[in-house]
């Protein structure tokens, strides 16, 4: 008999994801099927996308061969049948407030960094450069965690230094460039590219420094078909680019109405629930629909 979720504690609601307390050493991280668009949770959910997201992101910690959270299977005992698929048992870690993130290519919060001042996170780069320029090799921009709600503020690798030690803060980017690497190299060989992505990093009781979070995940990634790639062009988001052109182009919303977005219309939420299907399939060469926790 697997435990009821209620029978957990839970410790932190984020925007997309919860944790609950199995034991002192152990997390219940569990993902849910909310998703969000221009900085809204939206009110529809994704049915299927905490499974889709929790496949990819074992796919992936399985894949990568850097020392992980994972602390059981996705179909481990602990794992309450509510959540099943949607649910990871984890080593509960002391976390580095560190958003470690990479990019191979510039866009978004990076872009608008270097058209002021012609660098990323103190990073300088080559003249000339456009929305979704490659940047090779790839960059460590650092973020620090905002308070909920606010953004994340992009840093110099020398202020995670002063934060958090040179030796550490030499390691979390030696660690997230290698595993952007590996992961791009992956999304690559399957017609994807991963532009830029979010790694976190926390320490076990015994000081070990493991990869934690979700990895590689579109909800920490920016993934971009490479069939539509061109520099130049803004880039839609392989996963959310139906959602976010349904809000713009069809639904009378705007972003910058000040209101929530509208509920989804039923299509929308059915082919937006295709995409991340055939992304994770794509990428892993899985089938999602052996994964835990589906409809029997
Ligand atoms: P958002 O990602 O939406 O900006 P958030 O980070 O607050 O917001 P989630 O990502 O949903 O919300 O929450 C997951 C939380 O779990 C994060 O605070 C993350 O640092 C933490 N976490 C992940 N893995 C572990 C772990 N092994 N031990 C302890 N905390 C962890
Ligand atoms: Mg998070």
């Amino acid at each position: 008999m697997r435990p009821e979720l209620s029978e957990y504690t839970p410790i932190y609601s984020g925007k997309v994801r919860e944790l609950y307390e199995v034991d002192d050493e152990h997390l219940l991280l569990v993902a849910s099927d909310r998703i969000s668009a221009y900085d809204y949770i939206l009110d529809t959910p994704i049915p299927d996308k905490g499974r889709v997201l929790t496949a990819m992101s074992v796919f992936f910690f399985d894949a990568l061969g850097v020392p992980n959270h994972l602390a059981g299977p996705a179909d481990d005992p602990r794992i309450p049948e509510s959540v099943l698929g949607r649910a990871l048992i984890t080593r509960r870690l002391d976390m580095v407030p560190v958003e470690c993130v990479a990019r191979g290519y510039l866009t978004g919060s990076g872009l608008k960094e270097y058209r002021a001042n012609g660098q990323v996170c103190g990073v300088p780069l080559p003249e000339g450069l456009v929305d979704g320029s490659r940047i090779d090799p790839p960059i460590f921009t650092p973020a620090t965690k905002a308070a909920v709600g606010d953004h994340d503020e992009n840093v110099s690798f020398e202020r995670v230094a002063a934060d958090v030690g040179l030796d550490l803060a030499t390691r979390l980017r030696d660690l997230t460039l290698e595993v952007y690497s590996s992961g791009a190299d992956i999304a690559r060989e399957r017609g994807i590219i991963l532009a830029d992505t979010k790694f976190e990093f926390g320490h076990t009781s015994d000081g070990d420094l493991l990869l934690a979070d979700e990895v590689l995940t579109p909800d920490s990634s920016r993934y971009w078909d490479g069939e539509l790639y061109e520099p130049g062009k803004a880039l839609p988001s392989f996963d959310k680019q139906i959602v976010r052109d349904w809000l713009t182009k069809e639904s009378g919303w705007s972003t910058d109405a000040g209101t929530p977005p509208p509920a989804l219309p039923a299509d929308v939420v059915e082919r937006t629930r295709a995409r991340y299907i055939e992304a994770y399939e794509r990428i892993s060469g899985l089938r999602f629909a052996d994964w835990p926790g589906g409809a029997a």
